[in-house]
């Protein structure tokens, strides 16, 4: 069905940070299929890992014990700081299991209404309440009746989370990115994270993070609220957990972590062998290559390189971003640049139509990296010139 409009590319090949086309052509990869292959195109690890598993045991069912499933969900509570795991297959998958966890909460609390808090400019996934959920008007046209039950707020305005709680004795959760990515790399002030953990903890609300973008080392932790002092209740996580097999988690601490009993939430695919066994081999490369230190000292080499090579330039507003999680806004709406891009060999995404947003895999090299600058620069200084 016509649900993409698709740039006019096919790839067949992919070799670390590097993607071929049909035709031949090479490309730069600097948005990893969306923050999913952050080991990069054709890992070792990961193709062994698959190959290995394909030929043993690919799917029994959750009816029965799955050795795997276990082994992901202690090594990935582990790095996440997290106690009890639920698997599913993609991210609006895992952000449903948050919100019908949070309404369960409610429930379990005599609270018949449960609301969520959820933020402005938010992505939260396309199934019908991750769609609600989400703070995007087209992500919602032509799909009302929305789901009831969230309460929205401008994201990174803890003054507006205090007015919800004074008025509304309904609430059991706030659901929130630590850095909003689809909305255009929104990085919220430094004490906003912390702020929304003291107020859940002072109304008995669960603070649910969507780190499906943020998670798994893209920032330069494990987890982005890792980069704050406190612990989430909920956490979902999807696309960069197995480098491309599909696969999401719901993860939950503390009371969260007991709430669904047998028989409240299930699938038939989530935490299968194969689809675990990808996912382990991405944690332990992760660990043993210690990409998420690298993530970190990376994002700022390209931080500093973009801000060096585009400066003074006045089609910039502003570079921001946090380990590979970079966001280049633009001062006017720019959305063939990604077109020009494939031209030029290089492939990111424009978000919010100003922004262009990087997301290279963690494994790149300082070479890479420094590649990734140079040919943005040249486009967006071309861009400029064009217009002026
Ligand atoms: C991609 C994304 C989702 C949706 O994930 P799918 O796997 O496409 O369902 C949800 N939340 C955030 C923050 C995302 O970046």
């Amino acid at each position: 069905m016509s649900t993409y409009s698709r740039l006019p590319v096919t790839f067949e090949r992919g070799e670390g940070t590097w993607l071929w086309d049909t035709r031949g052509n090479k490309y730069l990869d600097a948005l990893s299929g969306i923050a999913v292959c952050g080991l990069g195109h054709a890992h070792p690890a990961v193709s062994a890992a698959l190959c290995e598993q394909a030929g043993r045991l690919i799917h029994t069912s959750n009816l029965y014990g799955v050795a795997l499933q276990e082994r992901l969900a202690d090594a990935l509570t582990d790095v996440a700081g997290m106690d009890r795991a639920f698997f599913c297959n993609s991210g609006a998958e895992s952000v449903e299991a948050a919100i019908k966890l949070a309404r369960l909460y409610g429930h379990q609390r005599q609270i018949a209404q449960p609301a969520i808090i959820v933020a402005e400019k938010s992505f939260h996934g396309r199934t019908l309440a991750t769609l609600s959920a989400t703070g995007n008007r087209k992500v919602q046209a032509g799909f009302e009746p929305l789901v009831q039950g969230f309460i929205r707020v401008p994201y990174n305005d803890i003054e507006a989370l205090h007015a919800v709680a004074r008025n509304s004795p309904q609430v059991v959760a706030v659901l929130v990115e630590p850095i909003q990515g689809e909305g255009g790399i929104n990085i919220p002030s430094d004490d906003y994270l912390k702020s929304i953990r003291e107020l859940c903890d002072q109304h008995g609300w669960l603070m649910m993070l969507d780190e499906i973008q943020t998670g798994m080392g893209r920032t330069g932790r494990w987890f982005a609220y890792q980069h704050h002092d406190l612990y989430p209740d909920v956490i979902s996580v999807a696309k960069g957990l197995a480098n491309g097999v599909p696969i999401g988690a719901c993860l939950a601490r503390g009371a969260a972590a007991n709430v669904y009993q047998p028989g409240n939430h299930g699938s038939t695919f989530g935490g299968n062998p194969l689809a675990c066994s990808a996912a382990l081999a991405v944690i332990t490369t992760m660990r043993t290559e210690r990409l998420v230190e690298r993530a970190a000292g990376l994002g700022q080499r390209l931080l500093d390189g973009l801000r060096a090579a585009l400066a003074g330039c006045d089609l910039v507003a502003d570079i921001r971003g946090r380990g590979l999680m970079i966001g280049i806004e633009l001062t006017r709406p720019s959305t063939h640049l990604p077109s020009v891009g494939l031209e030029r060999g290089i492939l990111f995404s424009m978000q919010s139509e100003k922004v262009i947003r990087l997301l290279p895999p963690l494994i790149i090299s300082d070479i890479e990296a420094d590649e990734i600058v140079s040919r943005i620069a040249t486009l967006v200084r071309e861009e400029a010139a064009r217009a002026a």
